[in-house]
């Protein structure tokens, strides 16, 4: 494994890159130690257009130096560029991911499309970074030379995460999740602002079917030859509401053994991941922040915890139905999309498997 400041410059392209999950990822990759971005693509209507003048940046800070003059290209096999990050629509991502695979391109998709193959890694790079060995069935089986590795829905990575440690520790038997998912997480223009101002949306479509399929796949093992479900009870309830950045979701849990209150709070404050051994770019110093506040935590308080990669975990206390509750709240966009994908590269980077 190559010692992590040894690890070579990559060019990298954003698939994508003028929606919501593409601009997170321009902001994230500007000034990258390892990765710099030679490729941006858009839908065939913008082909050919400079960045700067087709698209609204929605971030206050401005767009990184060198943007805005770079002009869009299609998103085709021959993109100059190692690593391509995917913020696809779905049926793009469809067309293009597997293409770029095949043609030698390691693609880190943000995309529902392919997370469920039986030879895609689904991976949190702190939960389950073992899952990568998927990499080396799915080569051999497609015959690729590049590779397709996946992050997951940013509900599910935010509750996978803060579970990931308790579910290790005490065994997660029965899990019930109600989330209050941000309007970034519809993309832009997303929600109609009469539809989401004063207003609770209670269904996303597919939302809570792919939380709980994903998580699943997050919490379960890959014993080499094939991915085995995590394999406990989970309900979820998805549910909109009016909040820019940052999913909050309220968790009610039975475990198998039975921990004092602390134990389980410690066990999340406690938690690091391969990320932070290797001390990787992207990673946070922690994970998963606990704290005591009984009002907290907040999406307008706590979504940039960690620079958005941490996880912010309050609450945790007994509960009289299923045994334990707390609150977890995460950026969808940087922990629950590009931030996530990011580091996915970091890790498989550092470690010598792309
Ligand atoms: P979005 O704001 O609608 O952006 C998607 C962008 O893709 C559009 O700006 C579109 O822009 C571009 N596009 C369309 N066809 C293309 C093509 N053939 N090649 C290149 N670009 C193309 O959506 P988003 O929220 O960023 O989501 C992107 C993907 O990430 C989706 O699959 C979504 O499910 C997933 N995701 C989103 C979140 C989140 O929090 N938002 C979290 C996790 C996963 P142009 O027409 O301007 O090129």
């Amino acid at each position: 494994m190559p010692h992590t400041s040894r690890v070579r410059r990559r060019k990298v392209a954003v698939l994508g890159a003028s929606g919501t999950v593409g601009q997170r990822f321009i902001s994230l990759l500007a000034g990258h130690p390892w990765f710099e971005i030679s490729a941006l693509t858009t839908s065939d209507a913008k082909v050919g257009k400079r960045y700067g003048d087709v698209t609204a940046w929605h971030f206050s800070a401005d767009m990184p130096d060198g943007i805005a003059d770079m002009k869009l290209e299609a998103t085709r096999d021959d993109l100059d560029a190692e690593i391509c990050f995917s913020a696809l629509p779905t049926e793009a991502a469809e067309r293009h991911e597997a293409s770029l695979a095949k043609a030698g391109h390691h693609v880190f998709s943000n995309v529902k499309t392919h997370r469920q193959d039986a030879d895609v890694p689904l991976i949190i790079a702190e939960v389950n970074p073992d899952h990568a060995g998927a990499l080396d069935v799915q080569r051999k089986k497609r015959g690729w030379s590049g590779s397709l590795v996946t992050n997951g829905n940013c509900s599910a990575i935010t509750f996978a995460l803060a579970a990931a440690p308790v579910h290790r520790a005490f065994g997660i038997e029965k899990a019930v999740v109600t989330t209050m998912q941000a309007l970034s997480g519809a993309g832009y223009p997303g929600v109609a602002s009469l539809d989401a101002l004063d207003n609770v949306v209670p269904f996303i479509g597919e939302e809570e079917e792919k939380m709980e399929r994903e998580t699943q796949k997050f919490l379960g093992t890959w014993d080499g030859v094939q991915f085995h479900d995590a394999g406990f009870a989970f309900s979820a309830h998805c549910n909109r509401v009016s909040v820019r950045d940052g999913h909050t979701e309220t968790v009610s849990l039975t475990l198998r053994e039975r921990p004092s209150v602390d134990d389980l709070a410690a066990a999340m404050r406690t938690f690091r991941g391969r990320p932070q051994e290797l001390r990787l770019p992207t990673a946070p110093e922690c994970p998963i922040i606990v704290r005591t506040e009984h009002d907290r935590p907040q999406p307008i308080r706590d979504r940039d915890t960690g620079r958005g990669m941490s996880v912010v975990v309050g609450r945790v206390r007994v509960d009289h139905a299923l045994g334990y509750k707390y609150v977890v709240l995460g950026h969808n966009t940087i922990r629950g999309a590009a931030g996530a994908s990011v580091l996915n590269a970091e890790l498989l980077a550092a470690e010598g498997r792309i």
